[in-house]
């Protein structure tokens, strides 16, 4: 079943619960190595995305169109570093998706791997630096080479949803090297990214959407 721009309205509104959800331990997490505000930058910033998505007209609004408005309002509603991260993600994951109607397995595969890549490529991280990008990058990559195996989506994102998983927990043994936490520096070493925590609550959302 291709999906249209009411499913993504669906998705972007599951994560946003998920997310949360989870709100609380987000800070939790974020105020042993950084400033104790990831949940409500986060709640806020996806809570923005679905609501914007939620008033734009699902017959008439191409995905492509639906992402750029979700890269807007995230980035209006916090002004944490996971703002600009998240925004510039959701632009890639519209441009990767430009032109499309609705989208097949494949240009959602493609909507998602774009999305990690924008993260990336915006924070400058690389695996190893205690990001949401080893969270992210890993789950990109399970997700493609499941489906290079032939996988179909929802089994390419359950591949993905374990990769994020072990990312993240991998994030214990780091030593933050970028944003706020690395001036930490040793002191970051055993406790786990809240920026990678909270990817995994959000390709999980997304898993479950696509299996739903
Ligand atoms: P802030 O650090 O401004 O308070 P948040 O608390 O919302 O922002 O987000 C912190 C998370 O952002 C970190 O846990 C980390 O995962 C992520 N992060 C910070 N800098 C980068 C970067 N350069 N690239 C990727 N992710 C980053
Ligand atoms: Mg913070």
């Amino acid at each position: 079943m291709p999906i249209n721009t009411h499913d993504l309205q669906r998705m972007f509104s599951l994560i946003a619960d998920e997310i949360a959800k989870k709100r609380d331990w987000l800070c939790e997490l974020d105020g042993v190595i950084g400033d104790g505000d990831h949940g409500l930058a986060m709640e806020g910033g996806w809570h923005a995305a679905a609501t914007a998505l939620a008033l734009l007209d699902g017959d008439h609004t191409p995905p492509t169109a639906a992402f750029n408005a979700a890269a807007k309002a995230f980035l209006n509603a916090i002004g944490a570093s996971s703002g600009p991260l998240y925004a510039t993600a959701f632009m890639r994951a519209g441009a990767a998706v430009k032109g499309k109607e609705e989208l097949s397995d494949d240009d959602f595969l493609a909507a998602f791997c774009a999305l990690s890549q924008g993260i990336q490529d915006r924070g400058k991280a690389e695996i190893g630096e205690k990001t949401m990008v080893d969270a992210w990058k890993p789950a990109a990559e399970a997700a493609l080479q499941a489906r290079a195996n032939g996988e179909a989506l929802a089994s390419c994102l359950d591949a993905a949803v374990r990769a994020a998983r072990d990312g993240c927990e991998a994030t214990k043994g780091m030593v933050a090297t970028k944003g706020r936490s690395s001036r930490l520096g040793d002191r970051s070493l055993g406790h786990v990214d809240p920026g990678a925590a909270s990817a995994v609550i959000v390709i999980e959302a997304i898993s479950s959407f696509a299996g739903s």
